[in-house]
């Protein structure tokens, strides 16, 4: 099975005269460009988990296969009941049970005990549960009321064989490997996992186990970032660290593209002196600095590297978290066969108040509160790092001017819904 063909090299590109481009315009542009990019490999369902589906997965057989007791009990034909309030049928001997069918046939106006997950016989279409009759002496004795197809499932009343269990591009969680092996597939085509790459850049950056100057910093975006990447199901490659320095930013994008589908990297990306990684992307590939009008932000860089797209984050914590979730997170689905995905956001209460102003979307980190009401993060200062850790999710305030008063319903969308 063959990979798929390349991106196009200016695939980034923007019409002209863009100056600040609205996020909706940035998410559409990146959502008719990427697609996906990798091949498909076929794995047995209970190796799939996490896995994005490569082809509809169709249903074997019926679920449930044939008709079947929904609880203990006792089975009979609907029609040979009387009239009359008390009902009294003879049962015949044997029983039908989960995995143990009964072969015969019930004659009519006779019931069966019955239990749970049992086939249902022939002569049969309704059962009534144990709690609701009693058995004397090889008789069962219960009131009318009985509705015809009472506690039987239909064969194929939830799935039919034939049907599309799942479409292609659903990625499989539990849910999913469980309803696939209900409806007896043994295997699927899933799409073989992106590896994406993640690259962090800057001279004052050091590693945990390192002691740091006051001038240095711990790279606190690459383990973050290759979080996400491992929570969204990709296979992260951590690419370490490199200098402010052009021959090492450009030989840490070839090693990349050897080995990835995509690459995130994180600083050096705005046009000031020391942002190698925008300069290097600009000289030797096609650079597009997408400056986005969104808070936090700064500009995205995005390039085509050796085919391998690289979206260069800001650097700043806060602005490369948001950015991975709200633009890398999308692009990244596509690329992995998943189709874009759009994170369901709904709408909450505020237990905050805010003017904003227009021109910008803003994206606040928050959190949900008990009475089902939503506060934001005390500072939206960008360099607050530990707003992250405390918020669960994102509100987002339109581009336009508004004012937030308590009670006002906002657009809330916790981090869980970007997976
Ligand atoms: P830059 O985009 O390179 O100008 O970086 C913007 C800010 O983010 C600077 O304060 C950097 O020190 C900081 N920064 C850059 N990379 C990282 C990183 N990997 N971890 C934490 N902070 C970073
Ligand atoms: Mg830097």
């Amino acid at each position: 099975m063959g990979n798929p063909p390349r991106l196009k090299d200016d695939c980034f590109a923007l019409p002209e005269g863009t100056v600040w481009t609205p996020v909706e315009t940035a998410l559409a542009h990146l959502r008719s460009h990427m697609r996906c990019v990798v091949g498909e490999e076929r794995h047995p369902v209970s190796e799939a988990l996490g896995r994005i589906l490569a082809a509809d997965a169709v249903a074997k057989r019926a679920n449930p296969p044939t008709a079947n007791a929904a609880v203990d009990g006792y089975g009979f034909a609907h029609a040979a009941l009387s009239q009359n309030n008390m009902q009294l049928l003879p049962l015949v001997d044997g029983r039908a049970a989960a995995g143990a069918p009964f072969a015969g046939k019930i004659p009519y106006g006779q019931a069966i005990r019955i239990l749970t997950g049992a086939s249902v016989p022939k002569g049969v279409d309704s059962v009534i549960m144990q709690e609701d009759v009693q058995v004397k002496d090889g008789q069962l004795h219960f009131e009318t009321g009985l509705k015809l197809g009472a506690n039987c499932r239909a064969k194929g009343e939830d799935v039919n064989a034939g049907e599309i269990a799942l479409a292609a591009g659903t990625r499989l969680g539990p849910q999913e490997i469980g309803l696939l092996v209900a409806l007896g597939v043994a295997e699927v085509s899933v799409r073989s996992r992106l590896k994406v790459g993640v690259l962090s850049t800057g001279d004052e950056l050091r590693q945990p186990s390192e002691a740091a100057s006051d001038h240095q910093i711990y790279d606190a975006n690459r383990p973050m970032l290759l979080g996400l990447l491992n929570d969204w199901g990709f296979e992260a490659v951590d690419l370490g660290v490199v200098p402010d320095d052009r021959a090492a930013v450009e030989a840490a994008l070839d090693q990349a593209a050897k080995g990835c589908d995509a690459l995130l990297t994180s600083g050096g990306a705005s046009a000031g002196d020391e942002d190698h990684m925008s300069a290097v992307l600009a000289e030797k590939a096609q650079l597009h600095l997408w400056r986005i009008a969104i808070k936090p932000g700064r500009p995205l860089a995005l390039a085509m590297w050796q085919g391998m797209p690289v979206f260069g984050l800001p650097g700043n914590p806060v602005a490369a978290f948001t950015t991975a979730l709200i633009f890398a997170r999308p692009a990244l689905g596509a690329l992995q066969g998943q189709g874009w995905q759009v994170p369901q956001a709904f709408h909450l209460p505020a237990a905050f108040e805010k003017q904003k102003k227009a021109g910008r979307r803003e994206i606040l980190r928050a959190r949900r509160k008990a009475d089902g009401s939503v506060e934001v993060f005390a500072s939206e200062g960008s360099g607050r790092i530990s707003g992250l850790a405390w918020a669960d999710g994102f509100v987002e305030l339109p581009d336009e001017a508004m004012q937030v008063k308590q009670g006002d319903l906002v657009a809330f969308t916790p981090f869980s819904a970007f997976h």
